[in-house]
């Protein structure tokens, strides 16, 4: 069943078209991988489907990206570039994981909290209930159940990209988009990453960037290859 289909899509940086004609198709809880050249519009790919491109002066689309969001029929897709579809409802179905973590300059209770905080979630109850699912759901409560008020940046990289992916799910997002989640760490926390990410399948629809074509095999159920800039 597929989750995204993007139809004759072109996209420009000015007069720099970086994509053009794409069409494809992207399976519902499976992790798709985006491999391709450097310079080919991997990362660009992914901004359209979060819409963070809108950001990027000059930059324009062409084209359809129509998600089947959950709980419409079930062959109903939205364009998420529509005029009328709101980016507010997007950020609540989209979470978003960068190459090296980013973790906000506070505690790592409130780097969870903190997209809740942004939806005007408030209730302390559901905040810390949500939290707490989000930080087991990155595997990494053990470690940071007893020094949820010290600084994120005590973590390790390995721990901070988890905190990030904890930070992503606790809005439990529809499609998890990674670029290049593991490339900036150690094979040992890499594999954690991985791991979660096949574990994240049952509850998401993931769309990664890779450069590991060992990584690619062993995790992606799904393919896209852009070729290099001509
Ligand atoms: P990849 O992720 O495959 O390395 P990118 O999507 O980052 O590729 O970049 C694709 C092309 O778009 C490159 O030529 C790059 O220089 C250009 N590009 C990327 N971001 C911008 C930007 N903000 N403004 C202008 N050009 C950009
Ligand atoms: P601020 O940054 O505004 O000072 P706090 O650090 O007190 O806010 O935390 C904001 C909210 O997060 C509080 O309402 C509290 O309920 C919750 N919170 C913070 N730390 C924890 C924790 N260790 N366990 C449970 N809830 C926490």
């Amino acid at each position: 069943r597929s989750k995204i289909k993007i139809r004759d899509l072109d996209f420009f940086y000015n007069d720099h078209q970086v994509l053009s004609c794409i069409n494809e198709t992207i399976p519902e809880n499976a992790i798709t991988a985006i491999v391709g050249p450097s310079g080919a519009g991997k990362s660009t790919f992914l901004s359209l489907l979060n819409r963070l491109w809108e950001n990027i002066p000059g930059s324009r689309i062409k084209g359809r990206v129509l998600v089947r969001f959950s709980g419409k029929q079930c062959d109903e897709f939205t364009d998420i570039n529509a005029p009328g579809f709101s980016a507010i409802q997007l950020r609540r179905s989209v979470g978003m994981v960068f190459q090296t973590p980013n973790p906000l300059p506070m505690s790592i209770f409130n780097n969870v909290s903190f997209p809740l905080k942004l939806a005007g979630i408030k209730k302390r109850a559901e905040v810390e209930e949500r939290v707490t699912k989000a930080i087991q759901a990155s595997g990494l409560w053990p470690e940071v159940k007893d020094r949820l008020e010290k600084k994120a940046t005590v973590l390790s990289g390995g721990q901070q990209q988890r905190l990030c992916m904890a930070r992503a799910l606790v809005m439990a997002p529809e499609i998890l988009l990674l670029d290049e989640p593991t490339s900036s760490l150690d094979p040992a926390s890499s594999k954690k990453i991985e791991d979660l990410m096949v574990e994240l399948k049952e509850r998401c629809t993931l769309v990664m960037v890779s450069h590991g074509p060992e990584q690619v095999k062993a995790i992606s159920d799904h393919v896209i290859e852009f070729l290099p800039e001509s």
